[in-house]
């Protein structure tokens, strides 16, 4: 007998909760900044850290002013996280004022002839619509206010 493979289709229905991530993604959906600090060294995390990656003590929510610079930039047609087709984007990672980390987004307005530039001032804009992940409210919109 010769062995044969046949397609299977899996899927899997499943409702992440947002658990202790909450007070962050509340913030996001108002353009703040919560982040983690550790009181043990200092680490400033942006998403935050429940605890720290560096010594693992427990981490004390913080907020950070919501502003930042764009540290790296990709432009061009692409399906968000958790999207279902493709639209221009420029996702950008930046660096929060006040943070250790860079933090990973996208820009509320994404034109090929006007995309973002590394360096660029940027400040969190708060959701823009439903999103099919409350991660989708990690929005940036160039900083006015510099
Ligand atoms: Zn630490």
């Amino acid at each position: 007998m010769t062995e044969q493979s046949f397609p299977l289709v899996l899927a899997l229905n499943y409702h992440h909760a947002t658990g202790e991530m909450a007070p962050y993604f509340e913030a996001l959906e108002v353009g703040r900044a919560r982040a983690s600090k550790c009181p043990t060294c200092g680490d400033v995390r942006m998403p935050p850290r429940p605890v720290c990656p560096d010594d693992g003590t427990q981490t004390e929510a913080i907020d950070l002013s919501g502003a930042g610079q764009v540290a790296a930039v990709t432009h061009g047609d692409a399906v968000p996280p958790f999207g279902d087709h493709a639209t221009p984007q420029s996702f950008v990672l930046v660096a929060m004022d006040g943070a250790d980390n860079f933090m990973f987004g996208r820009m509320i307005d994404a034109h090929a002839d006007d995309a973002v530039a590394v360096g660029t001032r940027v400040r969190l804009a708060g959701a823009q619509g439903a999103s099919p992940h409350p991660s989708g409210a990690a929005v940036f919109k160039r900083d006015q206010d510099q």
